[in-house]
């Protein structure tokens, strides 16, 4: 275990120079105080839990202290936000502190969100507040527990330094961990202001840093896009059997590593809508729920472009092409394994199906079904399900024909019941359990962030006194709107 201030950093994206990043010093916010902390993403720098209650972490946390060898950088990247291209955004309002490497020899970028204006905050105040840095603490840590690819948050620290949005709120800072922090939109932008050279620099440095066993192959730009595509199949088979809805998948906000990346207005399910739109201010639903799978299809489209001086647009085009089939296999073997099932028929994909249109306009709560589901021998589980439907005879020849399935399964009704526990959480991140807690939070509560954040790390466990997380949430909670302004 380290202390804070022996980390160890070896910063390479800051050594591709000044084409890429431009140094910037962090913005300190007033009267700094640690918010939350996460003992989980603090062990992937070696760090022991108990440095968090140090005076000196929320100060090196709030921008008021830096480490000697940090070279803060605000980063230059573009990209198309709501299909259409913005040729120069960056990091607004975040620096990448350094990269600190860990005991295991693995590099993790410190990014610190909040910390001020740079040369990329056109003409916003470089700065996040509370709700929403807290909102993306949260969802890191808890898609991370889900076993969802995705950044990680080290800790938010909050501040008496005041913030206009809609109204006067406070500012905050998240400290984002990730092994990389190259969007989609990075390469967009060398390749949109024909910077080739820059774009090839950029590329070996991908390579050689995240993707080396690409290195190895006849082409390695094709290979990298591969991966990357089949990477982003896999994230996204597993937002969509989840229910989670990322709200503004711009080509800037899509990691390079195939990772949840740059929360914004997100949301897990409630009540299952294909249709569902978490960001109030998308208004023609680009984003909606059902299309994150074209919408990552257009975006790895947007990737291919600019890897073009590479790769020979007919070997792109094949390779993109992979998307869908890789995407609904993925989706498919986790939906299968969310009803229990171990075994592939050929009529799962429309068993899965006809219980999604069942549940659409039903009311009927996403994650609970699943959960409920396993708890109890088919029939029983079942019948209690059945109220939560509106077409009861759709559904009980839904039923019937997911208990003749459950048929050709083996192994006992407690066998089933562990499998699908271990893969169906109790605990999800509903938006209006984020609320409460930011609530409290603006209010110098932070208890309920802390036990929120706690439950959320454990989703599959049964947690006798925290029972009320699992809740449906109440009528006020279903319709928050949650919007871009953070
Ligand atoms: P986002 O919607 O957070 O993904 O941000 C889109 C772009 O706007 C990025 O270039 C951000 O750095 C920038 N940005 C967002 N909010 C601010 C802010 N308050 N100040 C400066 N730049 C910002
Ligand atoms: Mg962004």
């Amino acid at each position: 275990m380290k202390s804070l201030t022996d980390l160890t950093f070896d910063n390479r994206f800051a050594r591709l120079g000044d084409g890429f990043s431009t140094a910037v010093l962090p913005d300190p916010i007033a009267e700094p105080r640690l918010v939350v902390a996460s003992p989980a993403a603090m062990a992937l720098l070696d760090l022991d839990p108990s440095e968090a209650d140090t005076p000196v972490f929320a100060e090196l946390f709030a921008g008021h202290k830096l480490w000697s060898t940090a070279e803060p950088r605000a980063m230059v990247y573009s990209g198309h936000q709501f299909g259409v291209y913005n040729p120069r955004l960056g990091d607004g309002r975040a620096l990448l502190l350094g990269e600190v490497v860990n005991a295991a020899g693995e590099h993790w970028d410190l990014h610190l969100k909040g910390a001020g204006q740079t040369p990329y905050s056109r003409m916003g105040d470089g700065r996040a507040v509370l709700r929403s840095s807290i909102r993306e603490f949260l969802a890191s840590e808890a898609l991370h527990a889900l076993g969802i690819p995705t950044s990680r948050a080290l800790c938010v620290t909050g501040s008496s330094t005041p913030v206009w949005r809609e109204r006067q709120e406070s500012a905050a800072m998240l400290l984002r961990l990730a092994p990389s922090h190259v969007r989609f939109g990075h390469f967009e932008y060398f390749y949109y202001t024909g910077q080739h050279e820059r774009l090839q620099e950029l590329g070996e440095h991908v390579l050689r840093c995240h993707f080396p066993q690409c290195l190895e192959q006849a082409e390695p730009y094709l290979a990298f896009y591969r991966e990357v595509v089949e990477r982003n199949a896999e994230l996204i088979a597993l937002w969509q059997a989840y229910g989670f809805c990322h709200g503004v998948m711009n080509t800037d906000n899509m990691s390079i590593l195939g990772i949840t990346f740059d929360y914004g207005p997100y949301a897990f399910l409630d009540d299952f809508d294909a249709n569902h739109i978490c960001n109030h201010s998308d208004d023609s639903g680009r984003y909606s729920f059902s299309n994150q799978v074209p919408i990552a299809h257009w975006n790895l489209a947007a990737l291919a472009q600019a890897l073009t001086p590479f790769v020979s647009v007919e070997a792109l085009r094949e390779t993109l092409g992979l998307f869908l089939p890789l995407y609904q296999a993925h989706y498919l073997d986790l939906m299968r394994r969310r009803l229990g099932l171990q075994s592939a028929e050929d009529a799962d994909a429309t068993l899965v199906e006809r219980l999604l249109q069942l549940m659409q306009g039903s009311a009927v709560d996403y994650s609970r079904f699943f959960r409920e589901l396993g708890n109890k021998a088919a029939a029983e589980a079942l019948a209690r399900l059945r109220e939560d439907f509106v077409n009861l005879a759709g559904f009980d020849a839904w039923a019937a024909d997911y208990r003749a399935r459950l048929e050709h399964e083996e192994g006992t009704q407690d066998e089933r019941r562990t499998r699908m526990h271990a893969v169906n959480p109790k605990y999800v991140l509903r938006n209006y359990l984020a609320q409460q807690a930011i609530t409290a939070a603006e209010q110098g509560d932070y208890a309920p962030v802390r036990e929120l954040h706690a439950v959320l790390t454990r989703p599959f466990d049964e947690q006798p006194r925290l029972e009320r997380y699992a809740e449906r949430p109440p009528e006020w909670g279903k319709h928050l709107e949650i919007s871009c302004s953070s």
